[in-house]
């Protein structure tokens, strides 16, 4: 179906509908700078999508002439939640970030007369979106306080919200490696990208504004990580929408249960998958191991819970019981 696609519609269409899992995708090619029919330039607007292309098929991408469009699971390709000490006993389950919820960054990202800082503010949902597909939160969770510091997060700087979604509260530094040194790692949800802790050319960021950014001729106006506050960025140079205190729109969260409520003194020591959406979750509780082993098949969360070697209760959710909670 995809490949006649492309021969009916032909090369342009190929460069402006990337499906980077399919035949449209090219990761050597550098398009030439044509005007599109959106008055942007192929160049640009691939620019943004190459972003998201070293995590293809797992994250795919198209876009129309105003906005880059990113299908994700929310599922990085690596370790999640061991090192995980102050836990909500929410556990990792893909979710369906695609078509009509999917991702969506500008393509023109367009600067604000005067950037909305996220500190307070912005405490729901997603502020960017990482290269890997993972939503990346505000560093304050939903109560305000910095995830990092006070035990929340696993040792790649995520861990899982209310609807068991998988997020990160920091930028995640570990995927430089994967992206290569220089390339961004992420893009806000305005539309602008964000970049490691240092510039293409390994020197320090210089004159960051308030929103942990700035402008160079090479890559226009662009945000840096950072190791402290504010982590990712301290407010959007480019315009939002902002709505139910997240920016507006973004993709939701499917809930299969009820929230989780804070478990004193536990620490997440493994997570692994065993087999197809099936997984197992590792804590210590007061010197002994806790098992949870749960698994996704035909709409139902089905979780297992085992103290060492003893099951404790079984029980099962249908993702439709619990439509009437709020996502997040
Ligand atoms: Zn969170
Ligand atoms: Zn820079």
């Amino acid at each position: 179906m995809r490949s006649r696609f492309l021969i009916l519609f032909g090369f342009a269409s190929c460069l402006q509908a990337h499906d980077l899992s399919g035949l449209g995708y090219d990761p050597h090619g550098h398009p030439p700078d044509l005007p599109t029919s959106a008055g942007t330039t192929l160049s640009s607007a691939s620019g943004l999508a190459r972003i998201f292309a070293p995590f293809a098929p797992a994250v795919s991408t198209r876009e129309d002439g105003s906005y880059l469009y990113i299908n994700s699971t929310g599922f990085p390709d690596h370790p999640m939640m061991k090192g995980i000490r102050n836990w909500q006993q929410q556990i990792p389950i893909p979710q369906d970030y695609s078509g009509e919820n999917s991702w969506r960054l500008p393509l023109q990202p367009v600067p604000a007369s005067s950037p909305a800082m996220i500190r307070g503010r912005f405490l729901r949902g997603a502020i960017a979106l990482a290269a890997n597909g993972v939503p990346i939160f505000n560093p304050q969770n939903n109560r305000g306080e910095i995830a990092l510091e006070i035990g929340e997060l696993d040792e790649w700087g995520g861990h899982c919200g209310r609807a068991d979604d998988y997020h990160y509260h920091i930028a995640p530094l570990h995927l430089q490696e994967k992206v290569g040194s220089g390339q961004p790692l992420a893009v806000a949800l305005d539309g602008y990208p964000v970049y490691g802790l240092t510039e293409p050319d390994g020197t320090s960021p210089q004159d960051l504004d308030t929103c942990h950014g700035h402008e160079s001729r090479e890559l226009g106006y662009h945000y840096h990580a950072s190791q402290n506050y504010p982590y990712v960025l301290g407010g959007f140079h480019g315009e939002v929408a902002e709505r139910g205190e997240q920016v507006d729109p973004q993709p939701r969260a499917q809930p299969f249960r009820p929230t989780g409520e804070p478990l004193r003194g536990a620490e997440i020591t493994d997570f692994q998958k065993n087999g197809t959406d099936a997984y197992e979750l590792t804590y210590r509780l007061r010197g002994e191991n806790w098992h949870l082993f749960y698994s996704i098949r035909n709409g139902k969360l089905m979780i297992e819970t085992r103290k060492g070697n003893q099951t404790i209760r079984n029980e099962t959710f249908d993702r439709h019981d619990n439509r009437l909670h709020p996502p997040r």
